[in-house]
Formats: C-alpha cells, sequence, structure tokens
C-alpha cells in the first residue's frame, strides 16, 4: 500500500492510530457475547449487596460496545473515515477536490481539527505542514508521534 492510502486528508497516518487492524475490538466483542450468553448483564444490574462492585455495569458495557465497535480494517481514506464516519476535515477535503489538506492555503487558520488536539496536540497540521515542505512520502516519514502522551 502507497504513503498515501494510509495518510488520511488531515496528515494523519492511520497504521500509527490505536484503532487501526487492532486487537482489542476482537477481543471486546468476544467477551461481550460471553456476557450475554452467560446473563452476566442481568446478574449485575439487579440490585444487591453481594456484588455491589457491578452497581456500575451499564457504563462499562457502553466503553465495551465502543471498544467492540472502534476497529479500522481499512485506512481512512479507503475505509470511508474513522470507524467508516467521515468526518468534518473529510468533507471539506472531497468538496474541494483536495487529495489531503496540504493542498489547502489556510490550514494554520482552520479550525476543523479541535476535536483531535487533546489527544493528538499539534500532530496533524504539523504533519501537513511537513508534507508540503517535502512532498507526501518524505513528509509523512518525518512524522509526529501520533499521541501526546508519546512524546
Ligand atoms: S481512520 Fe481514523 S480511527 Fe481509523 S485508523 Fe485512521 S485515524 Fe484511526
Ligand atoms: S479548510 Fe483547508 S485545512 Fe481546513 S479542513 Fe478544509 S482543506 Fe483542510
Amino acid at each position: 500500500m502507497k504513503s498515501i492510502d494510509k495518510t488520511a486528508y488531515c496528515g494523519i497516518y492511520c497504521p500509527d492510530c490505536i484503532h487501526y487492524q487492532n486487537e482489542y475490538s476482537k477481543l471486546a466483542g468476544a467477551l461481550k457475547n460471553h456476557l450475554l450468553e452467560i446473563g452476566l448483564d442481568k446478574y449485575a444490574k439487579t440490585k444487591s449487596p453481594f456484588g455491589a462492585q457491578f452497581n456500575k455495569y451499564d457504563e462499562f458495557e457502553n466503553v465495551l460496545t465502543a471498544l467492540a465497535e472502534t476497529k479500522c480494517d481499512k485506512p481512512c481514506r479507503t475505509g470511508g473515515g474513522c470507524s467508516g464516519v467521515p468526518c468534518e476535515i473529510m468533507d471539506c477535503c472531497l468538496s474541494k477536490d483536495y487529495e489531503g489538506c496540504w493542498e489547502c492555503s489556510d490550514v494554520d487558520g482552520c479550525d476543523k481539527f479541535t476535536f483531535l488536539e487533546p489527544r493528538c496536540g499539534q500532530m496533524p497540521k504539523n504533519n501537513i505542514h511537513k508534507i508540503k515542505k517535502l512532498g507526501l512520502d518524505d513528509g509523512i516519514e518525518q512524522r509526529d508521534n501520533f499521541y501526546i502522551w508519546q512524546k
């Protein structure tokens, strides 16, 4: 697969993403099915002084479902967005017929990246600037770390 296929419109390199071809979704899906099969949901949701640690089972189920459903078998560009859902950045690039935001002259002023910033900081925009300067292959080769805790 070429660099462009693995590089999202926003400058993210999908193989670095925690959701990309992950193992946890399969494990979470299997655990979810197993717990339903044995009726652990009914056990946990029946209030009792015995087993009170299950009182927040609904929240656990929501997280387990999120884990099961956030796998990306394909990268953004060929998979149709994050877990198959297009974001505002992808829509914007497609509407302008851009290969990616590196074709845009207003990257620094663009506010569509805010939802990525808590976990990724300025990584997407930094990658875009590297692609602008070095071209796609070399720019993505020199990409930033994906998550802020990987610095
Ligand atoms: S499409 Fe989004 S969620 Fe999926 S691997 Fe790429 S960046 Fe991650
Ligand atoms: S305005 Fe430019 S930088 Fe912002 S999402 Fe659209 S193409 Fe990307």
